[in-house]
């Protein structure tokens, strides 16, 4: 199973391989946060509809209501998806990019069954890598006080 996704996230990344937009152009907005050379190599994608891999094994497995959820974001290795109309949410690409950073960390493998293991066991909402993701958006649209993501997230993961 986890080849299976890993596969459909390659063919999906290469898909849309002519639409990806580089997150460079986040520089100075996250400057303190994410380093220049981790935005110049994340990349998003403006899309009508997410795409997440709707197999029907992962429904029996108890991923249907995941899979349906409507979000505005989802990040396959170092490419997010940003939901149409959202694009210009900074909060959102600040959150998404700590899942890069989270499957850099993890390594693609390890990310997805760790994701999948907490979606089922904890829910979307605590689930600890989104929890991640959350409390960091949080701290960079709240608090707005320069914080290393790449050191917090290598060190918290
Ligand atoms: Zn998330």
């Amino acid at each position: 199973m986890l080849n299976k996704i890993n596969s459909w996230i390659d063919q999906t990344l290469q898909n849309h391989s002519n639409q990806i937009i580089s997150c460079e152009h986040f520089c100075s907005q996250f400057n303190g946060f994410y380093p220049a050379e981790f935005l110049a190599n994340s990349y998003y994608v403006v899309i009508d509809r997410l795409p997440k891999p709707d197999f029907p094994e992962l429904r029996q497995a108890g991923f249907g209501c995941y899979i349906d959820m409507d979000i505005q974001g989802i990040t396959y290795k170092n490419t997010y998806f940003i939901k149409k109309g959202y694009e210009g949410e900074l909060a959102l690409h600040f959150h998404e990019l700590v899942h890069v950073l989270q499957w850099q960390n993890l390594g693609a493998q390890a990310f997805i069954q760790r994701y999948m293991d907490e979606i089922l066991s904890f829910g979307y909402q605590n689930a600890p890598l989104e929890k991640m993701a959350y409390d960091l958006q949080y701290h960079f649209s709240v608090k707005n006080a320069p914080l290393s993501i790449p050191d917090y997230v290598q060190n918290k993961i």
